[in-house]
């Protein structure tokens, strides 16, 4: 573990740095800033707001631009379309300028009145803080099923284990952060990408609340997509597995054709054999177009990374404090 964290507020350095990423969220803007002021008045740090409006075609841009400036600064980015939560985590993370940084989502699951919490945790020396939740309230029973799965499926597979129930709600200090900005891959799957540094962790168990209003920008053909990313981006297992399902489907047909031959060089040739044919033929070109799809998603990422293209663009800066000055993106 490293040493206990020093802090000197005075020194002009930002402590603390919030990410938010926002896509549409108008309605919940002044419950979370109310609720995040009250904590961060209450916190020795020097703090920044970080908040990335990732291309919401609602009022949030205009509402983070007649934020209030209080006892923290604030950073407002504005991306030049939807890009994707991860792609915003992405661009807030390369912004933030804090010692610390903590990812918050902006619709109030993740409560803010944790963060005094996470930051004694981190000036007691630990470089990562993830916030473990207790109970998944206001997500069906497919949700919370279909997680554990995934969690189960990804951690027999990668090599760096992403931690269960731990979303992106969590505390980095600047070394993990800055080790995370050097990553050049373009396939952003946050939390393979945030648990892959390691550094010292530790764990915060809370109970995460359902969206406070608003409703959720995934739908579940997003999350498989979230779900092939993460498996591929971090494992090369499946198409292991697509190898040795290949060669035991390979030796059963070997040794049935075998046996085929056999069979009619002893007896002669009949006419039945029609359904073992059918059943053979069907249930290799099953395995064969499964190893071919596996392909094509490890090939279909490979095509993404060599295209090199930017994970996010930011269109408009905004920034707001003691030490604000406009800067152009
Ligand atoms: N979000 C984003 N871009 C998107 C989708 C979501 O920045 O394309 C933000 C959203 O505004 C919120 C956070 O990501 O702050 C989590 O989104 P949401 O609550 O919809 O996800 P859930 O909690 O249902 O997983
Ligand atoms: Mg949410």
């Amino acid at each position: 573990m490293a040493q206990i964290k020093s802090i000197n507020p005075s020194d002009g350095q930002i402590c603390l740095s919030i990410i938010i990423p926002v896509y549409n969220e108008a309605e919940v803007l002044p419950p979370l800033i109310a609720r995040l002021s009250r904590v961060l008045s209450s916190i020795p740090e020097s703090a920044e707001i970080v908040f990335i409006d990732d291309g919401s075609c609602d009022n949030t841009w205009e509402l983070l631009q007649q934020l209030p400036v209080n006892s923290c600064e604030h950073q407002c980015i504005r991306l030049s379309r939807n890009f994707g939560k991860e792609a915003a985590m992405t661009a807030g993370l390369e912004q933030a300028r804090g010692l610390a940084v903590i990812l918050l989502d902006a619709d109030l699951q993740d409560p803010p009145e944790l963060i005094p919490q996470m930051l004694e945790a981190w000036r007691s020396g630990f470089d990562v803080v993830n916030m473990k939740r207790k109970k998944r309230l206001g997500e069906s029973w497919f949700k919370r099923f279909s997680a554990a799965a995934f969690y189960r499926i990804i951690n027999g597979m990668a090599e760096s284990p992403v931690p269960e129930n731990v979303g992106d709600f969590r505390l980095l200090s600047r070394q993990v952060v800055d080790c995370i900005n050097s990553l050049p891959e373009r396939n952003r799957f946050m939390k393979g990408i945030l648990s892959w540094p390691g550094f010292s962790q530790t764990e915060i168990l809370f109970d995460r609340d359902p969206r406070y209003l608003g409703e959720t920008k995934w739908n579940y053909s997003k999350l498989v997509g979230l779900a092939m990313d993460g498996i591929t981006s971090f494992s090369i297992k499946p198409l292991r597995l697509a190898t040795w399902a290949g060669i035991l489907t390979a030796l059963s047909a070997f040794t049935y054709g075998g046996w085929v031959l056999l069979k009619t060089m002893l007896w002669g040739e009949t006419v039945v054999g029609y359904p073992s044919l059918m059943i053979v033929q069907v249930a290799l070109a099953g395995v064969q177009l499964l190893a071919l799809g596996l392909i094509g998603e490890y090939l279909g990422r490979v095509f993404m990374e060599v295209k090199q293209r930017p994970i996010y663009l930011i269109s408009e800066v905004e920034h707001k404090g003691s030490r604000s000055q406009n800067e152009a993106g």
